[in-house]
């Protein structure tokens, strides 16, 4: 640490992301929930000579054609809709501006939460899962936190249904609730159907997960357009133009390919449930997932060691060290081959432990 760097600060625990190894070619990359599969032909049809010239000038503020693609997705208004670079980045405004009482958030969910709390210096809660890590909405009754929820919730894979996210907004109609929903295309129902019902809901969601733009850094919110002006209130005071140019022109693109998109998620929604069923047979314990990883306990040997037999097989997987994630790896759901090569490599080990 320099000796310019902010006191209050110096305690800030980053967030460590899942490993982008350099040489991709040796390595079965299941460690941080991309997509196996690349964008969609039209994303590839929109980056044009004309467009790439574009760059010259600062990319299009207010509402775009990214804004109407989404908002024809979902039947919303194009002013309900906010985008950010990666939904990280439309996390960050949450914590930044909406959280006047603070925060509150389960212990086992993106890891992402605590940090950005450190990082604005929000005050949080922590409201542990269950045993089975299920949540219990009834835990939130009486909180005046700024409730934040990853539905399906990552990493355990689970999910809560609308009438559930309905109850935890009825509870205080004055609190906000801030629904990720980075992996909700994989078998949920998106929450953005109770926004006419409901001004206390904000629902974020990424182009990282189910729409094969990791690298192109896009996310989403949705809530009221009073919500949504206070989200621009905040990008305006930061960085207006952290969307850029071609990144908007992909989004879009993206959204309006329904076709690539049911097919994509349809596959990996396939593949995870092949994967769990095998992986069951062979004695693993995982909760049932509606995302694009499965949450697995391997039998007769912790987490970390499955996840280091795989490593030294190239297959990269995620382990997160703690208390109540020791069992368990996080297998992000590759294509059908990545997930026989998963397979086979934990047969071998399964044999040898
Ligand atoms: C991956 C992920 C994000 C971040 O996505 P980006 O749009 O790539 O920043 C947010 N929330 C959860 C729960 C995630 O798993």
């Amino acid at each position: 640490m320099s000796r310019f760097f902010d006191g209050k600060l110096s305690a800030l625990e980053p967030y460590t992301p899942g490993e982008q190894p350099k040489d991709m070619k040796k390595l079965i990359k299941l460690n941080t929930n991309e997509s196996p599969f690349p964008p969609s032909p039209r994303v590839f049809e929109a980056l044009t000579r004309e467009s790439i010239e574009q760059l010259r000038l600062y990319p299009a503020l207010g509402i775009t054609e990214l804004h109407r693609a989404t908002a024809d997705f979902y039947g919303i208004a194009p002013e309900q809709v906010f985008t950010a670079n990666g939904s990280d980045e439309a996390l960050a405004f949450c914590f930044h501006g909406l959280c006047p009482n603070g925060a509150a958030f389960a212990d086992l969910t993106y890891g992402f939460y605590p940090v950005f709390a450190g990082m604005f210096q929000i005050p949080y809660r922590i409201i542990p899962l269950r045993e089975d890590f299920t949540l219990n909405i009834a835990d939130y009754a009486g909180l005046r936190e700024t409730i934040f929820l990853a539905n399906p919730n990552a990493p355990t894979g689970l999910y809560l249904e609308p009438d559930r996210i309905r109850a935890l907004l009825e509870q205080d109609r004055d609190r906000l609730v801030v629904v990720d929903e980075a992996y909700i295309d994989f078998g949920g129902e998106s929450s953005v159907a109770l926004l006419p019902e409901y001004d206390n809901l904000l629902v974020i969601q990424t182009f990282s997960k189910s729409r094969q733009l990791a690298g192109g850094r896009l996310g989403l919110a949705f809530g009221s357009t009073e919500l949504i002006g206070d989200l621009n209130t905040l990008k305006f005071s930061f960085n207006p133009y952290s969307v850029n140019h071609l990144t908007l022109l992909e989004g879009a693109a993206a959204m309006r390919d329904r076709t690539y998109f049911d097919a994509c998620r349809r596959e990996i929604i396939r593949v995870r449930d092949d994967t769990t069923r095998e992986l069951r047979l062979r004695g693993f314990s995982i909760p049932e997932s509606l995302a694009n990883f499965i949450f697995a306990a391997p039998p007769g040997m912790s987490g970390r060691t499955y996840y280091e037999k795989l490593r030294e097989r190239g297959i990269l997987v995620r382990y997160f060290a703690g208390a109540r994630t020791d069992g368990y790896v996080r297998i992000t759901i590759g294509s059908e081959e990545q997930m026989k090569a998963l397979l086979a490599a934990t047969d071998e080990i399964l044999k040898e432990v």
